[in-house]
């Protein structure tokens, strides 16, 4: 049992709170900080965003904790965020891995690439407000969760440009490096975009903020996905079909129709590999997302944007 641990701040990521722990507990490394709350050193590439063996941490707590498994998991990991597309049964697997001590692959699980594609990622980012903010009513600062999901480039508490810090997000080995005005320096690794895409740019992270918070929407699979995007594609002219095995995409229409949409700034920024061939691209993730085991969260939800016209709706209305 350990003597103390941090209680974590409102979204803080509970990679952060382990940070703030080793930071406090003057372990000399990481590995150490791994074995006094997980009883084990380890190297799982998840740890940033899923953390695993929760059982052991939260049994671990100093006595008197009210801190629960259940409580870490939707608030202060980004599981929420990584449970949208999986049916229920994927979800509670993945819930049940991060719980216990694992072998298999939590990733896997997940449907989660072992990078970081679904946008430019390499590094934690931090809003220069919000870092402000915290200093002001906490003394300290701290990685914010949604900071830190796919798709969020503008804080949307303060719809200002996230900045990239200087903690690599790449999880090679063990480390936990707290937030802090070293690493989260002003004024450098700043992005500046256009109004217009700033404006699209927070929309869309307040779309995905909405979606981190909202309990679980029971979701029907990727088969299912794939028939609804044919439907709203056919109903929108793009999608012909003569018969089950034979239709005509106008791929073409639609890319530039989705590409004048969001324009080139907003999808350079949030995925850089579909401005490249956004054709094939683009029809791979509406007419073969079942057959890929990975899941492109980012790209489905600017699909159903389109499509739908609005992320709530589409989510809500299929609860
Ligand atoms: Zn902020």
């Amino acid at each position: 049992m350990v003597s103390f641990f941090p209680t974590p701040y409102p979204d803080e990521l509970l990679y952060s709170v382990i940070a703030r722990y080793h930071t406090r507990s003057g372990n000399r490394s990481f590995r150490q900080t791994d074995i006094d709350l997980f009883n084990y050193p380890s190297q799982q590439a998840a740890k940033v965003i899923l953390s695993n063996n929760l059982d052991y941490l939260v049994n671990n707590f100093p006595i008197g904790s009210k801190q629960t498994k259940e409580n870490l998991i939707q608030n202060h990991t980004l599981y929420p965020f990584y449970a949208t597309f999986l049916t229920a049964t994927e979800a509670w697997v993945v819930k049940d891995l991060m719980i216990k001590k694992v072998n298999s692959s939590l990733l896997q699980a997940a449907r989660i690439a072992h990078t970081h594609t679904e946008d430019s990622r390499k590094f934690f980012r931090f809003c220069p407000l919000c870092l402000e903010k915290d200093t002001q009513i906490y003394g300290e600062t701290y990685w914010h969760r949604i900071n830190q999901t796919p798709g969020v480039l503008v804080c949307p508490i303060h719809a200002t440009a996230l900045h990239d810090s200087l903690v690599s997000l790449d999880a090679i080995g063990i480390h936990y490096h707290a937030a802090s005005s070293e690493n989260c320096p002003l004024g450098s690794n700043s992005t500046t975009y256009l109004d217009e895409t700033l404006q699209k740019l927070l929309m869309f992270a307040k779309d995905i903020e909405w979606l981190v918070n909202s309990c679980y929407l029971p979701f029907q699979g990727m088969a299912w996905l794939r028939k609804q995007y044919q439907s709203y594609l056919t109903r929108q002219s793009f999608l012909k079909i003569y018969s089950k095995n034979k239709f005509t995409f106008n791929s073409h229409s639609f890319a530039s129709h989705f590409l004048e949409f969001y324009g080139t700034e907003f999808l350079e920024k949030i995925n850089p590999i579909l401005i490249k061939k956004p054709e094939t691209y683009l029809t791979n993730c509406l007419l073969a997302c079942d057959v890929n085991p990975l899941i492109d969260r980012v790209m489905h939800l600017l699909l159903i944007n389109f499509l739908v016209g609005s992320i709530k709706d589409f989510f809500s209305s299929n609860v």
